[in-house]
């Protein structure tokens, strides 16, 4: 069993896009939903990033 660490999401809150963090390419992908491109985008990720583990 090999673990992988979660990569870190976000997800607009204002317009509903939802991107991941690339890690080799070192930049935000999207990965679903696109939402507004005009939105400002508000993420729900705040300051503190929470791995999520189980
Ligand atoms: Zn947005």
């Amino acid at each position: 069993m090999v673990e992988i660490r979660a990569p870190e999401e976000r997800t607009c809150t204002a317009c509903g896009r939802s991107e991941y963090w690339d890690e080799d390419a070192e930049n935000w992908r999207v990965d679903d939903e696109v939402g507004d491109v005009y939105c400002v985008h508000d993420w729900d990720v705040t300051g503190s990033f929470t791995p999520v583990e189980k």
